[in-house]
């Protein structure tokens, strides 16, 4: 294997930041070197501070590294974080400003004007705002986010549908899984047996998430899709997997045979060959109870936006069924395509890495 990147993680020991170690184990071009959390973890070695909770044992080159204070000074050049939102609003922005290349799961910077908010199948192009940030021209650091979970897997079904025909309207209720909300997350007596109807911001994070990462870059800003949303956003007695009844109103009218070619025929990254990228990213399942996300969220190894359920809808045009698994296609994976993408347009590499890296190994040694 080829000399790979070595990388970090803050927010190791969280939901998503599990989801970053298991993907990352076995990596072809990132290599796990450093790993940071809250005051709590601080020192103790990985295996020790966290609440495992995925169905693979915890990769062996991790298990006693240690877990190292959330400041920039010993961070290898790139740092995936999985942080919660007040903490990403105070820690991210230090991190760039010294010089790293943050590649963010957190909304606190999602909707600045000059931080891209990237699904690379989808608006890739969006990307070179990071040049426009001030961190990136005073020492080389910068942000990118990904989108909120349940904002991924409909956009994925929605471009190849905006590209051909144009959206005017979208409806979309969602029943988004309890690992949404991180460890422990929602009380097990609000959820089991339940349905919560309400998720704060999540409505609002959809909305406007949606219509940015749908905009087109004009110069150096991006002007949001114009079209008409309504978000009901719920939370649902399932582990992992959101699940979204979507109904949309099309600019010009599409058949059923249009609309699933749309889909089919989407395969924006073919040429790219990125590790993390499902080779079919949305793909649509014929049959009359599908998707699932027990059955179907580990589609495109955990990456694809799964379809179903395609059928007229009365009040406005379509109507169907989008799944994607919330804590791969809507947060790690999503943080890693990202990082892949970048990597491959040269964005991450640079003095500073060389130099971290050589501290953190000697901290962990
Ligand atoms: P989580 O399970 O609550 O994990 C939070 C992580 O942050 C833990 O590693 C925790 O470390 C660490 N942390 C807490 N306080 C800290 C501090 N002061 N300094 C440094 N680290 C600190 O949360 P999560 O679900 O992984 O979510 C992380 C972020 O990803 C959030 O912004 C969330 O909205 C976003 N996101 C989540 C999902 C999902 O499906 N879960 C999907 C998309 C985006 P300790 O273990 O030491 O406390």
């Amino acid at each position: 294997m080829a000399e790979r990147l070595r990388v970090g993680i803050l927010g190791a020991t969280g939901t998503v930041g599990q989801r970053f170690i298991q993907m990352l184990e076995r990596h072809p071009f990132f290599e796990v070197a450093w790993l940071a959390a809250s005051d709590r973890s601080t020192g103790r070695s990985y295996e020790d501070a966290v609440r495992w909770k995925l169905d693979t044992a915890i990769p062996a080159a991790v298990r006693s590294l240690p877990l190292s204070p959330a400041t920039p000074e010993l961070a290898p050049s790139t740092v995936f974080a999985a942080l919660d939102t007040d903490i990403a609003r105070e820690l991210e922005p230090q991190f760039a400003a010294a010089g790293c290349a943050v590649i963010s799961n957190s909304s606190a910077f999602r909707m600045q004007e000059d931080v891209p908010l990237v699904i690379p199948e989808v608006n890739a192009a969006h990307l070179s705002l990071l040049e426009l940030q001030s961190w990136r021209k005073e020492s080389g650091g910068f942000i990118v986010t990904n989108p909120n979970c349940s904002a991924i897997g409909l956009v994925l079904a929605l471009k190849p549908l905006a590209d051909r025909f144009g959206i005017e309207s979208i409806f979309v209720s969602t029943m988004q899984a309890i690992s949404g909300a991180g460890y422990p997350g929602v009380p097990s007596l609000d959820i089991l047996g339940n349905v919560v109807p309400f998720i704060r911001n999540e409505e609002e994070k959809m909305e406007a998430e949606t219509m940015k990462l749908l905009g087109t870059l004009d110069g150096t800003s991006i002007r949001p899709y114009a079209a008409r949303m309504s978000a009901h956003c719920n939370r649902v007695a399932v582990e992992d997997g959101h699940t979204e009844g979507v109904s949309i109103k099309l600019r010009t009218s599409a058949t059923r045979e249009q609309v699933l070619a749309a889909w089919s025929e989407f395969q924006p990254l073919a040429q790219h060959q990125l590790p993390t990228a499902p080779a079919q990213p949305v793909e649509f399942l014929a049959a009359e109870d599908r998707p699932q996300p027990r059955l179907d969220r580990m589609r495109g190894a955990g990456m694809a936006s799964t379809v179903g359920r395609l059928r007229p809808c009365s009040l406005l045009d379509w109507k169907f069924t989008v799944l994607s698994h919330n804590t791969i296609r809507g947060a790690a994976g999503a943080a890693l395509l990202n990082a892949e993408m970048l990597m491959q347009m040269g964005k991450l590499s640079g003095t500073r890495g060389a130099r971290s890296a050589t501290a953190a190994a000697a901290v962990s040694a």
